[in-house]
């Protein structure tokens, strides 16, 4: 791969981490927005329920409180007849002194036709009596479904509030006006306003009446038609109070009563989580507005959670591609060790046959260069005594002649021999192995093929042969060992002045163990572990080649047995182990 294909692809790949990151940290981040307003939400619509439950309770509280002045005989009584000054002055009083009592706003009676006969206020300029309040749609409800309930704006007071209204009824259940009490919620507006967050109460049309903050009250949270428009006229609910429309759209809808807003209220343009609570009984809807705080937080944080875990992915995948391109990387080079194993094995396979027969071949070689000067000997010889057989012949000289002719048997009983076993010798002989061979024979045949060698030089060889050693092997194979090793030895008593050579066969645990002994002088120390190794040779250019041993060692291998090197006494010894076979066991 070149530095430009790995560049880009580190580019890719790069490219790839941050495109995940980026990925799952906006989706995260999504995520965890949503999840935290959510619980936000939760938190706020758990505080909404509290104000409506305090608004509730308010209202409640008062709620009795028409219901019970409606039966009030003195009020009921004022109510039938004309009202006179002084009896208004004393329902003025009762008033005043109950509305004090109960803590309400203002208490207020109507006529059957809505006009304040008395009002608890009746010593402030505001007062209600005398006024007419028959286009109220509470009196209006009051009359004919005998209460009535209404939030407005006070057409004389100006002052806001929640008008509770119960029909005053004659002994015959017929109208004869109604009690009103006038409900305000400056204390409670007082109370909410401590909190941060902004709470509104809107009406059925999506005015805002109450609101913990000045500025927010009478928006319209809904666009207003014109029928509510005329509707608003005709009741003066918000008399001349200014209705000004509050601009929001909803970003995210949660539900139907919860979503994230972006609001242009009185303090600018801001995202609030505006959660609504509809109040049934009087037709209201409470809200809450919140600005989210630990949502964008808690969103950043499962943003930076959700980097990590990409993060995390990413180097496991790293992690993971790495082992398994190793592992694969490993069997590839374990794979191609195999193969050159496999390879070199068969190359020195080749290599120790092609040694073996070249070694035969040398072999051969310096055996025929002997064998001739050998046989040319026994030729000469043969020719002389077949001129003197001729001349006794002649001569009639019989019995001599005999002789003469026994003499030449012999000889040439031995030049066949030694062709005989160079014939053998230098054939490979692949069927061989399964064959019985006995090591004694080896030997004896090993020692008739150095004959010439031996006869010449002065050795003692002392031979301690067990017979019959059989083993499985090739007799001519094992035969070109024993040469060798005998002719080793031979080369290293040559300079002695008195020259020795044991060989030995004996049995040993299963085994056949032979030893060849001479007193050569042994082997170097330091050669000691390569005198096996091919080409290894201490003796002069021409002399040797180093593959005598080297081929042996192959021999013994391939029959199955075991060939050693060490020194003993005044020379070398080389044991030669083979498995021994048993007298019985089949050819
Ligand atoms: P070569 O005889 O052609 O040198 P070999 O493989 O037969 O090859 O022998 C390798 C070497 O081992 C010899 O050169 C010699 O140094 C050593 N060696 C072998 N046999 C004997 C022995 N009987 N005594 C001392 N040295 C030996």
């Amino acid at each position: 791969m070149t530095i430009n294909s790995r560049l880009l692809r580190f580019a890719l790949f790069s490219l790839l981490i941050l495109a995940g990151m980026l990925l799952s940290g906006a989706l995260a981040l999504h995520q965890g927005e949503r999840r935290a307003l959510l619980d936000e939400g939760q938190q706020t619509r758990e505080q909404l329920g509290l104000y409506a439950e305090s608004l509730h309770t308010l209202i409640e509280r008062y709620r009795a409180l028409p219901a019970v002045l409606a039966l009030d005989p003195e009020l009921r009584a004022a109510l039938r007849g004309p009202v006179s000054g002084e009896l208004q002055l004393h329902l003025n009083r009762k008033l005043e002194q109950i509305n004090g009592a109960a803590n309400s706003s203002t208490l207020e009676l109507l006529d059957r036709n809505g006009l304040a006969v008395a009002a608890s206020n009746w010593r402030l300029p505001t007062s209600y009596v005398g006024h007419n309040y028959g286009f109220r749609p509470y009196f209006l409800e009051t009359r004919t479904k005998g209460s009535g309930r209404f939030y407005a704006v006070g057409v004389i007071s100006g002052i806001p509030g929640y008008f509770l209204s119960q029909a005053v009824l004659g002994d015959a259940g017929e109208f004869l006006g109604a009690m009103v009490v006038k409900l305000e919620f400056p204390g409670l507006e007082r109370e909410w306003s401590q909190r941060p967050d902004i709470i509104l109460v809107s009406d059925a049309k999506g005015i805002v009446f109450i609101a913990n903050h000045e500025d927010w009250r009478y928006r319209e949270l809904l666009p207003i038609s014109s029928q509510g428009r005329a509707e608003l006229s005709s009741t003066r609910q918000y008399d001349k109070r200014p209705l000004v429309p509050l601009r929001h759209r909803s970003l995210q809808d949660f539900s139907a009563h919860s979503r994230l807003a972006r609001v242009d209220g009185p303090e600018g343009r801001h995202d609030y989580l505006w959660e609504s609570l509809p109040l049934e009984h009087e037709g209201w809807t409470l809200h809450l507005l919140h600005r989210p705080q630990t949502a964008t937080a808690s969103a950043r944080n499962a943003a930076l959670a959700a980097n990590g875990a990409w993060l995390a992915l990413v180097f496991l995948g790293l992690f993971l591609h790495q082992r398994w391109r190793l592992a694969r990387l490993r069997q590839r080079s374990r794979t191609e060790l195999e193969r050159l194993v496999e390879e070199r094995t068969a190359a020195l396979r080749t290599a120790q046959d092609g040694l073996v027969q070249a070694a035969k071949l040398a072999a051969l070689g310096q055996m025929s260069a002997a064998l001739a000067h050998e046989i040319n000997q026994p030729l000469t010889a043969q020719r002389m005594h077949l001129a003197s057989l001729r001349l006794l012949l002649a001569h009639g000289r019989t019995d001599e002649a005999q002789q003469a002719l026994l003499r030449l048997d012999e000889l040439l009983e031995r030049m066949a021999a030694l062709t005989g076993h160079l014939k053998t010798f230098a054939r490979k002989s692949p069927g061989g192995l399964h064959e019985r061979a006995d090591l004694a024979q080896v030997v004896d045949r090993a020692l008739q093929l150095l004959e010439p060698r031996l006869r010449g030089a002065e050795v003692a060889i002392e031979l301690h042969l067990a017979r019959p050693a059989w083993v499985r092997g090739d007799a001519i194979r094992l035969e070109q060992v024993l040469v060798n090793l005998l002719r080793n030895a031979l080369d290293a008593t040559a300079k002695q002045a008195r020259r020795e050579l044991q060989v030995g066969i004996q049995a040993e645990h299963g085994q056949w163990l032979l030893t060849v002994a001479d007193n050569g002088g042994g082997i170097a120390a330091e050669h000691l572990g390569s005198v096996f190794d091919p080409f290894f040779t201490t003796k002069p250019v021409g002399d040797g080649l180093g593959l005598g041993l080297a081929v042996s060692y192959g021999i013994v291998m391939e029959q199955g047995g075991r060939l050693e090197a060490c020194n003993q006494g005044a020379g070398a010894l080389f044991s030669l182990r083979l498995p021994a076979v048993l007298d019985e066991e089949p050819q």
